[in-house]
């Protein structure tokens, strides 16, 4: 029988569960052993054999097979052999970075930690999901993540996003009460939810009875957060750029091998430069390496707390243009503490940080007031832990301190009623749960009606604005008043005071009801009896007023998006130095002067580098990101809610909190933050920014060096109808994007930033690397390269008195040449600066990359064997100067041209 099929009874009997107190530490353990952990195996699904086949794919590799054949049947048995081992080794290494790019982007999914929250041995406590066991008492509201198949035993107007397991995008109904004989599919369960699927709304709570692999989704073992290997614009613009190559490519060899034939040349002669041409032109190395510098930059990334979900994503963060922060929870840290309130004309402070139920309750003059002599303010604050859901938890193995379950700004009243002195099981017990409607960022407030004695009350609570705008009447020591306009102005006034210090004010009233069977929102959100308010502190996280500078150094801009109201937004937008040039206010735009502004006039305030939108609706939020958009900036916006996954979702990187963020928005956003902080998301663009400006210099650097190669082969070309031999062979050029080129191009994309990479405007996304600027520059550098290598070549060839005929030794200075001229190129391409300034040796990785090279380099030139098989020939002390001459020549030359280009720069700018 299907856990479906049976009623709850048999379900708690089956697992030991308890309905109240949950499972004890011993019946944990038991099942612990039993069942194991909650995990998920990773999914090992992907095909090894077609990873590796698709390195063997390309063309250029089928081209080089088809040429070390002909090699064998030529009787060229070593140059077979030779571009046989090249052709393997490549792929191999293809394979090697596509694994290894894979396992990183693998490891991210479990850096993010799923945590529920549980009930055990009577408290209610929050604990990794990892450690769920069936029998398990779970706890779940809306934006939750589930964390293994349960059976529900509760549920108000619940309802489960199912897409992963039954590709149904609409949220499924869920109720306790279904039971059904039949056979189902999972759409059609009502009473259980399924790990992997997040809470779409309501409340509900309920039995584990299966975890890990013994799920549903552990049985089809796909899990939930798939990270996309290959679909970064880097990604496809270099796939796009090898294949014209290949297409070049052919066209080139083709042509040659016509040529001589044409010219009754023999066979050989002219298989020998196609295929030169082939392994100069093409860069094959290229897309493998892109995928595995992404996927170590993605990891990077991620060891500084912000994990990039798609590889894309990495890219993008890059060219960021506007940041659109929430402000609770991303420029601040969520960790709410009432710090006072008003009420009966006073105005109280509380004092203690946390939600550590330590502390007193102040007056005006700063006296402390004794517990015992509170009167109707402790029923105040009674009144405001009777409107909220949180709850507060001492330390346990999970966590160091007290914390908070469920919303902070909720879980702050539990801290304060016990600072009053109450226990909070009694007034729970006094005050039993009748209905709730929860906070949303439409509303601005959330209400609990409750019982008391024969007495239904509600209790609401909510943003100043939104509680004063549905209450009438007020009870100043304890009568009750018509709420006159003056009385409005007086709150309004002192609310403030407390705002202008970056304080969050929550109102709360209530109101008396029927006993009925149900109540809806709108009867019991108006007419209500208004009681005061509290202030809350909510400390800004760290690094944030650094990371607001460097953003607007960095040209970008910066919009707070808070439902907070405009003074306590402004309080906050000035502490964190978010200003405009010359530390003036931001403008501040309320939800109504948003909705009456048209796009245009929106288009003109979004030329600032600041600004505060407050008391906006997530309706609000995806209009200024769908906006923005579409004026071409490049947008990340932070979103926690259920309500924010449409922006999330539009947005070009959409953000979303680790810690206190809910599942949903996780789900939804490309970007998730470890440390909740909004300094991360800008580390995060400079990151990007970094991993961008490596990949223009690894692959215009890679490109200008095939351009090298195929000067030598034409030069060639055309020098062997005047009798010169070639001066390079294909089994060279493909040596030397292996032993030359493989590794520093790799060490090249872990290169140091220049300083500047934060102080120049974001770069234009649309924009490719290989514009026809970048082209140019490309062909220069080649030929140059091109023309010194083969120049070494004709010196050694013609003049060199101890070498002259030596062929062998002439192409040898040829391979080394090329070499070393890479080395220079990449060492110049490095700043835009002089290239013996600060950077020349920023990058020790490279520089041991080198000296590999080098010593690849010596074997291939000094040992018989590999003398042999690779054509190459020992050369004489003397000989070293001329690739060394090459070397210099062509970094004089790149040298000269950067400093040209800065002086045009620098006329351009004056
Ligand atoms: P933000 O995240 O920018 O601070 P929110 O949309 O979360 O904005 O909150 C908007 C306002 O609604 C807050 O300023 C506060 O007055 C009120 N509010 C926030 N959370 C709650 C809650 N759980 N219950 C009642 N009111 C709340
Ligand atoms: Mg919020």
């Amino acid at each position: 029988m299907n856990f479906y099929n049976q009623n709850i009874d048999d379900i708690i009997a089956q697992f030991n569960a308890n309905t109240k107190s949950g499972l004890d530490e011993k019946a944990i353990q038991l099942a612990r052993n039993k069942y194991g952990t909650n995990v998920l195996k990773a999914s090992r699904s992907r095909n090894v054999l077609k990873m590796l086949f698709v390195q063997f794919a390309s063309p250029l590799v089928l081209i080089l097979i088809v040429a070390s054949l002909v090699s064998f049947f030529l009787g060229e048995e070593r140059d077979g052999v030779i571009l046989l081992m090249i052709v393997v080794l490549n792929a191999l290494i293809g394979f090697y970075q596509e694994w290894k790019a894979e396992n990183i982007l693998a490891s991210l999914k479990t850096l993010v930690a799923n945590k529920c929250i549980v009930i055990r041995e009577g408290s209610t406590i929050e604990i990794f999901a990892d450690d769920l066991v069936p029998g398990d008492l779970v706890k779940l509201s809306e934006g939750d993540g589930i964390p293994a198949d349960i059976r529900l035993i509760d549920s108000k107007d619940f309802s489960t996003n199912e897409f992963i397991l039954t590709g149904e995008s609409l949220p499924s109904n869920k109720d306790y009460l279904f039971s059904t004989d039949k056979t189902l599919t999972i759409a059609d369960i009502k009473n259980c939810i399924f790990m992997g699927t997040t809470v779409a709304r309501g409340e509900a709570m309920g039995i584990v009875y299966a975890t890990g692999i013994q799920t549903e989704i552990g049985k089809i073992s796909t899990s939930s957060q798939k990270i996309k290997i290959a679909d970064a614009p880097i990604q496809i613009e270099i796939a796009d750029v090898a294949k014209k190559l290949t297409v070049v490519t052919l066209i080139i060899a083709a042509f040659l091998f016509g040529i001589r034939l044409l010219l009754h040349d023999s066979l050989v002669l002219a298989l020998v430069f196609s295929i030169s041409v082939a392994a100069a032109m093409v860069p094959e190395g290229l897309p493998a390496q892109i995928s595995m510098s992404l996927a170590l930059a993605v990891g990077r990334l991620a060891k500084r707390k912000a994990i990039v979900k798609k590889m894309a994503s990495a890219q993008t963060l890059g060219s960021a243009t506007v940041i659109a922060s929430d402000k609770t929870g991303t420029i601040t840290k969520n960790e709410m503490t009432i710090t006072g309130c008003y009420f009966n004309g006073e105005s109280f402070s509380v004092s203690g940080l946390g939600y550590e139920p330590l502390g007193n309750i102040l007056n005006e003059e700063g006296k402390i007031l004794n517990k015992e002599s509170l009167g109707d303010l402790k029923i105040f604050f009674l009144s405001g832990f009777l409107s909220s859901t949180g709850k507060i938890s001492p330390p346990d193995k999970y966590h160091s301190s007290w914390y908070c379950i469920g919303d902070p700004t909720e879980a702050s009243f539990a801290t304060l009623t016990m600072k009053a002195g109450y226990t909070l099981e009694e007034i729970e017990k006094d005050y039993p749960y009748v209905k709730a409607f929860r906070f949303d960022s439409f509303r601005k407030r959330a209400t609990i009606i409750r019982k008391h004695n024969d007495k239904i009350i509600s209790i609401v609570k909510g943003s100043i604005e939104s509680v004063l705008e549905a209450s009438t009447k007020i009870i100043t020591n304890g009568k009750i008043d018509e709420l006159t306009a003056d009385n409005k102005k007086q709150i309004f006034s002192m609310a403030t005071v407390f705002s202008q210090n970056a304080l969050r004010v929550i109102a709360i009233a209530f109101k008396d009801l029927e006993l009925k069977n149900d109540y809806s929102i709108d009867e019991v959100e108006q007419d209500l009896t208004f009681a005061g308010f509290v202030t809350m502190f909510d400390p800004p996280n760290e690094g944030v007023k650094e990371a607001i500078e460097s953003v607007f150094k960095a040209h970008m801009k910066v919009f707070m998006i808070t439902g907070d109201n405009e003074i306590t937004a402004k309080a906050i937008a000035k502490n964190i130095g978010l200003m405009n040039e010359g530390n003036e206010f931001p403008t501040v735009i309320n939800s109504t002067a948003l909705q009456t502004m048209s796009d245009d006039d929106l288009k003109t305030v979004f030329q600032k580098r600041a600004l505060l939108f407050s008391r906006v609706s997530p309706d609000d939020k995806l209009r200024i990101v769908d906006l923005l958009m579409r004026l071409g900036e490049i947008v990340a916006v932070t979103g926690d809610g259920v309500n924010d996954t449409l922006s999330l979702k539009r947005a070009d990187i959409g953000v979303a909190m680790g810690k206190n963020g809910s599942k949903v928005a996780q789900e939804a956003a490309n970007m998730i933050l470890l440390d909740d902080n909004f300094a991360t998301i800008v580390i995060a663009v400079k990151e990007g920014r970094i991993i961008f400006r490596n990949f223009e210099k690894t692959i215009k650097a890679n490109l200008a060096c095939n351009m090298a190669e195929l000067t030598c082969v034409l030069f060639g070309f055309v020098g062997s109808f005047l009798g010169v031999a070639t001066p390079i062979l294909a089994v060279q050029i493909l040596l030397i994007d292996l032993v030359g080129e493989l590794l520093p191009l790799t060490m090249l994309t872990y290169d140091p930033p220049e300083k500047n990479i934060m102080q120049t405007p974001p770069r234009n996304p649309k924009e490719k690397i290989l514009t026809k600027n970048a082209m140019r520059g490309i062909f220069f550098s080649g030929i140059v390269m091109g023309i010194a290598a083969y120049g070494a070549f004709l010196y050694s060839f013609f003049i060199n008195t101890t070498g002259i005929g030596n062929y062998e030794k002439a192409i040898t200075i040829t391979f080394v040449s090329i070499i070393f001229g890479q080395f220079v190129n990449i060492l110049s391409r490095r700043t835009d600066e002089n290239v013996l300034g600060r950077y020349l040796l920023s990058n020790r990785n490279l520089l041991l990359s080198f000296v590999f090279s080098i010593i690849c380099i010596m074997l291939i030139v000094y040992l018989p064997l590999l003398n042999l098989y690779f054509h190459t020939s020992p050369l004489q002390i003397m000989d070293w100067i001329l690739p060394i001459s090459a070397g210099a020549v062509c970094l004089f030359l790149f040298e000269i041209k950067k400093s040209i280009k800065r002086r045009v720069n620098l006329n351009s700018i004056i």
